[in-house]
Parts: C-alpha cells; sequence; structure tokens
C-alpha cells in the first residue's frame, strides 16, 4: 500500500475514531443529565418525608399528652364518683354476670358488721345466707329459707322487682336493682325508714282522726236522738193543740211552735247528714224507683210554700227518659228538695222550672240523667258562686240576710251528687235568677220488674175496734201518741220497755203494735224478736212498726232484720200513725220483703 493509501485510510479511521467519542461523550452526558434529575428528585423526596416525619413526631407527642390528660381525669372523676358513692348513706354494690360483688361502699359493707366474708368476690348466694345467719335481716312470717329461696329467685329475674326488707334494728331498706351491660348487676339498698316511720305515724294520726271522727259522728247520732225525743213532743203537742179550738193569736203562737220545730228538725237532719258524709257512714241504696213520679211529689211537697208567694212550678220531663230507674230515691229526691226548696226560697215572684232530660243507652242499660232547677229568684253574685257549696256557706249581703238556713243544703246536696258519681253546677246573673244542674248515671229498670205499689185510698167505712199495743218508755212520747190517735175508736194500751210489751203481747192479742227502739230493761229490736218467736206456733203475724229517734244509715235495715216491719221516725206525724192503722183495718197490711224471705 502506498503511504498516500496509509495516510488516507489513518485519517478515516481517526475520524471514525472522533465520531465515536463524540456519540460516546453526547451519550454520558445525557445520563448525567438523567442522573442529576434523579438526585434532584430523590433529595426532594427526602426533605418531604423528613417534614413528615416531623410532623407525625409532632402528632405523637400531643396525641401522648392528650391520653395522659385523659388518664388524669378519669382517675379524677373515678375517685369523684366513688367518693360520692361512699358519701351516700344509702347501700350501693356491683356484681358480675355470676353473681359475685365486684364493690360496694362502705353503707353497704357495713350492714354486715365488719363480716369478713363480706368483701369483693364474695357471691350474692353467701350475702344471703350472712344476711339469715347473723340475723341481720327480720325475715317476718317467713323462713329463714323460704326468704332467702325468694331473694334468690328475684335477683335472677331480668328486671328485679324492688323489694323492702326489715332489718335486725328495725330499719328498712328497700333494694332495687339494675341489671347492666354484660349481665353485672348493680344493687341500691335505699334507706326508707324514715318514710316507713312517717307512714306508720301518717297511719297511726289516721287511725285517730278516724277514730275521732267515728266518735263525733256517734255523738251527733246520740244528739239527734236525744234532741229528737223531747221534739217529738213539741211537735206531736203542737199539732194536737192546733186541733183544738183556739183563737187568732193562740192558732199563732201553735203555729209558731210547730214551724220552729220543723225548722229546728231540718238543722238536725242536715247536721246529721253532713257528719255521716264526712264519716264515709253514708251508704246510696240503689233500688227501682219512678224519677218523674218522686219528682212530682218533690214539687207537690213545695207547691204549698211557691203557691203562698205566688209562683209557679213547672216540670218539663223529657218523654225520651224513662221514668223507672235504678237509684237511691230517698236520697235524690234530698238533693231535688233542696235544690227546688232553695229555688222557690229564693225567688219572690216568676216562676221554678225543674227539668229532667236524658237518652237511654239501651245496650248498657244505663242513662245519664241530666236534671236542672232554673228560678227568676235574687241570684247570686259571680264571687260567691264557688263557696256557697261550702259547710255553713251563705251568700253574704243584705238581700241574703232575710232569709234563714243552715248553709249545709248544698254542701249536702253536692257531695250525694258526688257520692253518686255525678256532678253539679250553677249558672247565675244576680238579680235575675238561678239555675242549677247536675248530672247522675242511673240504670234504666225493668218495667216487669217494679213493685205494685197499692194506690193510697182512704176509705172511710185513712172502722172496727182495733187493740193497739205501744211500747214507749217516755212519758210525754206516751201522750203524744195518746192524744194524735185520740179521735180513733181504738184500744190503745202502753208498755214501759220491752219486757211489759212482750207481756202485754201474750195478754192483750193486739191488732198492731207500735214499739220504741231505745228502752231500758229490752229494746224495741229484742222484744220484737220475743213477739216473732212466740208467734211461731200461732203462725199469726201482728203487724209492729218502729218509732224511733235514731237514724243513722243501716238502722233501718237492722231493724226490720229484727222482725218489724215497718219504720217510722220521731217526731211521729198523725198521717203516717193513721195510714199505719188503716192499713190494719183494710187487710192490707203489706208486710215488706225480711218476712217475705223468712218465710
Ligand atoms: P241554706 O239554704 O240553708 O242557707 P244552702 O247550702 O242550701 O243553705 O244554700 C247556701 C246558700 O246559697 C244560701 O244561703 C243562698 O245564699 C244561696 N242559694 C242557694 N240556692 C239559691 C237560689 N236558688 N237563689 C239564690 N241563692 C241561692
Amino acid at each position: 500500500m502506498s503511504l498516500a493509501n496509509k495516510l488516507t485510510e489513518e485519517r478515516r479511521a481517526r475520524l471514525a475514531a472522533e465520531r465515536l467519542l463524540e456519540l460516546k461523550q453526547a451519550e454520558l452526558f445525557a445520563a448525567n443529565r438523567k442522573l442529576g434529575l434523579h438526585a434532584q428528585r430523590l433529595s426532594e423526596k427526602i426533605v418531604r418525608t423528613r417534614a413528615e416525619v416531623e410532623n407525625m413526631r409532632g402528632e405523637n407527642q400531643r396525641v401522648k399528652s392528650d391520653l395522659s390528660v385523659a388518664n388524669r381525669r378519669v382517675a379524677v372523676t373515678e375517685r369523684r364518683l366513688w367518693h360520692t358513692i361512699e358519701t351516700i348513706n344509702d347501700g350501693f354494690a356491683f356484681f358480675n354476670g355470676d353473681y359475685e360483688l365486684i364493690m360496694a361502699n362502705r353503707a353497704y359493707i357495713d350492714i354486715f358488721d365488719g363480716l369478713e366474708s363480706i368483701r369483693p368476690g364474695v357471691n350474692y348466694v353467701t350475702i344471703l345466707q350472712a344476711l339469715t345467719d347473723e340475723g341481720i335481716v327480720n325475715t317476718g312470717d317467713m323462713t329463714p329459707a323460704a326468704w332467702r329461696q325468694m331473694m334468690t329467685e328475684r335477683v335472677q329475674a331480668d328486671a328485679p322487682e324492688p323489694v323492702v326488707i326489715k332489718l335486725w334494728d328495725h330499719s328498712h331498706m328497700r333494694l332495687i336493682d339494675r341489671r347492666g351491660p354484660g349481665g353485672d348487676l348493680v344493687t341500691l339498698g335505699l334507706d326508707i325508714t324514715a318514710t316507713v316511720k312517717y307512714e306508720e305515724q301518717l297511719k297511726e294520726a289516721r287511725a285517730m282522726a278516724e277514730s275521732a271522727s267515728r266518735a263525733k259522728s256517734a255523738f251527733l247520732a246520740n244528739m239527734s236522738h236525744e234532741i229528737r225525743t223531747p221534739m217529738n213532743g213539741v211537735v206531736g203537742m203542737a199539732e194536737v193543740l192546733g186541733e183544738t179550738e183556739l183563737d187568732e193569736d193562740q192558732r199563732l203562737y201553735v203555729d209558731t211552735i210547730r214551724r220552729s220545730g220543723e225548722a229546728l228538725l231540718v238543722i238536725i237532719n242536715d247536721v246529721l247528714d253532713n257528719s255521716k258524709i264526712e264519716a264515709s257512714r253514708l251508704e246510696l241504696n240503689p233500688e227501682p224507683f219512678d224519677l218523674k213520679a218522686s219528682t212530682e211529689e218533690v214539687l207537690r211537697l213545695l207547691e204549698p210554700s211557691a203557691r203562698d208567694k205566688g209562683l209557679t212550678l213547672h216540670l218539663d220531663y223529657d218523654h225520651f227518659l224513662p221514668s223507672r230507674l235504678i237509684g237511691d230515691p230517698g236520697r235524690l229526691r234530698q238533693v231535688m228538695t233542696n235544690l227546688v226548696g232553695n229555688a222557690v226560697k229564693f225567688t219572690a215572684e216568676g216562676s221554678v222550672t225543674v227539668r229532667a232530660t236524658g237518652v237511654p243507652d239501651h245496650v248498657k242499660g244505663r242513662v245519664t240523667v241530666h236534671m236542672s232547677v232554673e228560678d227568676t229568684g235574687i241570684g247570686i253574685p259571680k264571687d260567691q258562686q264557688e263557696r256557697i257549696f261550702g259547710d255553713f256557706n251563705q251568700v253574704e249581703n243584705e238581700r241574703n240576710r232575710q232569709f234563714d238556713g243552715t248553709g249545709l243544703g248544698l254542701s249536702i246536696t253536692q257531695r250525694l251528687i258526688e257520692l253518686m258519681g255525678g256532678r253539679i253546677w250553677l249558672t247565675s246573673e244576680e238579680g235575675l235568677g238561678s239555675c242549677f244542674g247536675f248530672i247522675v248515671e242511673l240504670g234504666v229498670a225493668d218495667e216487669e220488674a217494679a213493685p205494685v205499689t197499692v194506690p193510697f185510698v182512704s176509705k172511710r167505712k185513712v172502722r172496727r175496734r182495733i187493740k193497739v199495743l205501744a211500747a214507749e218508755d217516755n212519758k210525754t212520747n206516751q201522750l203524744v201518741l195518746r192524744k194524735l190517735l185520740k179521735e180513733l175508736d181504738l184500744e190503745l194500751v202502753f208498755a214501759n220497755n220491752g219486757e211489759e210489751a212482750v207481756q202485754l203481747f201474750q195478754e192483750t192479742d193486739p191488732d198492731l203494735i207500735f214499739m220504741d227502739i231505745s228502752m231500758p230493761r229490752m229494746d224495741g229490736k229484742e222484744a220484737t224478736q220475743s213477739i216473732r218467736k212466740l208467734e211461731e206456733c200461732s203462725g199469726r203475724r201482728v203487724p209492729i212498726i218502729a218509732m224511733t229517734a235514731h237514724a243513722m244509715a243501716g238502722d233501718e235495715k237492722q231493724i226490720l232484720a229484727a222482725g218489724l216491719d215497718h219504720y217510722l221516725t220521731k217526731p211521729l206525724r198523725k198521717a203516717a200513725l193513721i195510714e199505719q192503722i188503716e192499713a190494719v183495718l183494710d187487710d192490707r197490711f203489706v208486710v215488706p220483703w225480711p218476712a217475705q224471705e223468712a218465710g
């Protein structure tokens, strides 16, 4: 090869090597740049991670300090809670689901008076055993085993009923148990000794008050008896005297005596009723009765006073309202007499209207009776309307003062209506009139069940000579009875006590006996029982009519149960006495239920 060729080749090879170098240098440069970028990203990441780590470290510190604050709080709260639980006088204990004591406060532990076995871990059954074995609990009528059985069964219930246990020192504890999550049991033993003692004191005070009330009631009953007996003389003699020849002045005096006596009797009856209601001794005697007829009767009785004042009385009886109802007719009549009596008393002119409405519920067999008594009288001022239903309360103004009364009528009326389960109200405008309304729910009576009543017809044929035996220890009352019956052609024999009555019954064979109840040696009920015994062989039954001043609830039943046939309350009224005699004469003496039952 020529030199020139060699040089050319060498130059070519050098150029190729230079190009390769350039290429490798460019690659190296690019690789360096890539490496630089990567290193930059890496250092950026490291910076970020460092910041995050710093952050986390701070967070961790915060959580740590929060946790220790929370722990401190929990400890304080727990301390306070236990302090509180320890401070309360009531026993407090925790049991786990296996009825093992977890913890209990001092009040709970103290009950066991230092008994070592009562500590955390002890079982509920062991606690019950300790309570009975150590005589800590007074199991009363139950044997210790039965008591433990009862307590064990009780605590196993999902929601145990509270129970009161009595301890040896007469203290009382109410145990209240609540089941917690996981079957835990929280027991609270409330010391209710003070409450129980207070209840016992209340019971004692109540018993004392009741016995005082009974004593008051008995005193009033006796007083009424004592007052009625001489009043019998006053009213009866005034009636007898009124039938004799009298000049005008004398008649005025006699009428005044009779009216005052009757007014006094109304007061005695009011006081007696009031005390009976207060002593809860007033009982209602529901029976079938005719509401329309008994309302008419009340109006008929008050008609003369209304007529004297020029007032008209109206009765508006709803034709949908049945008249045969079941209720206490005597007490309803008393309510109506008081309301209509007041309406007449406090009305100078115009009218008094009684309305009775009510639609019966035939399915229930009952009806809500709505009755109202409306007058055109002096009215009652708004501010006095509530108080007039109170005991002895009357409207206090000049206009009202001219009327007499006890102020007991409306109080008795209201309480009677409440006793019947009803309600009374009043609307009134002073100077225009008053309207008293009340509702009571009554039973609807079966028409067939109505007792057949014999109409009262006077036959002056209200006579053969009949023999009447009267047992009466009081001489004045003997005189009253003799005078009241003097016009009748009868033979009247007096017995001074029950023993004499039985003897005279055998000796005289009377057609009728009037029998006082309270008498010395033998009372009227015993005498009647002896007479009924004596009659057993003859089969004859003489009508015996009680004459009594007793007017307490239940007296009438007792008297009839003793074998008497009828009952007259003193003071005796001539009309009532004569009616009994007429019944014997007409042979229509109806023997009432006690005798029918016995027969
Ligand atoms: P008393 O009629 O014996 O005074 P009451 O208890 O029946 O007792 O009535 C209390 C009072 O209510 C009466 O004194 C009277 O002031 C008032 N009063 C009752 N009814 C009426 C009436 N219809 N009109 C006006 N005042 C009445």
